[in-house]
């Protein structure tokens, strides 16, 4: 579903991303894990071109999306993104966050658009929330809106960005468990997050991310019971 080979990202001199090869499959769950200012986040940028590559490739399906006449909004119609400080409109409705984009980008039509928000934000369990406006909403609601106007679009892949960090704790659980329900219909997910028991329980594949490369990829049960690289080691031993 994703291949990179050599994808390289740099702000200025600072080389952020440096030569990752990989690939994700359909319908796997990986969550990329490492210290801060590893390039976690670039790396998700990079997947639905939020930021261009540097260097290397990136493929999405067969399509490969960083060749320069390529159309970002067309790749990224594809591609729901979670971040960790939600980014709805304030000034619309929970509905009308969720309807929006399929009505504008791909010309859905209301009625239609709507009845399809109203089941997506029914399973996010936000059902009776659907005309409210977002600063009504707890951060754990606010995220649940946030992944159901992503779904909205009918994405391949979605990918989440320290999707629980900015939820107080008894929030953390809510938004956990939506993605979790995700993961099982077959979603193609890439979660980059602090979660380790998320990370253990739901994801198929680990990616230990350090300065800009996966330093580590592997099962969780692997990873998380015998890391095999010293940083890897080093970070469990601070998180766990
Ligand atoms: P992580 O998500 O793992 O914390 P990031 O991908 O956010 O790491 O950042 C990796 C490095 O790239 C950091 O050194 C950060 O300062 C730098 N960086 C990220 N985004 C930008 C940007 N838009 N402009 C300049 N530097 C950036
Ligand atoms: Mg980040």
């Amino acid at each position: 579903m994703i291949k990179t080979i050599d994808l390289t990202k740099s702000f200025g001199d600072n080389l952020v991303l440096k030569d990752i090869t990989t690939t994700i499959d359909q319908g796997e769950v990986v969550a990329i894990i490492g210290p801060s200012g590893s390039g976690k986040s670039t790396f998700l940028r990079c997947i639905n071109l939020l930021e261009d590559p540097t260097g290397g490739f990136i493929w999405i399906k067969d399509k490969e999306i960083t060749k320069p006449q390529v159309n970002k909004l067309a790749i990224r119609k594809n591609i729901g993104m979670v971040f960790q400080h939600f980014h709805l409109f304030p000034h619309m409705t929970v509905l009308e966050n969720v309807t929006y984009a399929p009505i504008k980008v791909k010309h859905m039509k209301k009625d239609l658009a709507e009845k399809i928000a109203k089941e997506l934000l029914a399973k996010v369990g936000l059902a009776e929330k659907v005309n409210a406006y977002p600063n009504r909403l707890s951060g754990g609601q606010k995220q649940r809106v946030a992944i159901a106007r992503a779904l909205a679009m009918d994405p391949e892949i979605m990918l989440f960005d320290e999707p629980t960090s900015a939820l107080d704790p008894e929030m953390v659980k809510e938004v956990l468990d939506v993605m979790k329900d995700l993961a099982q219909t077959g979603m193609t997910m890439v979660v980059v997050t602090h979660e380790m028991n998320f990370a253990k329980e739901v994801a198929d594949r680990i990616f230990f991310m350090d300065e800009g490369q996966i330093v580590e990829e592997g099962k969780p049960k692997d990873f998380f019971s015998k890391p095999k690289t010293k940083r890897a080691e080093d970070f469990l031993s601070k998180v766990l």
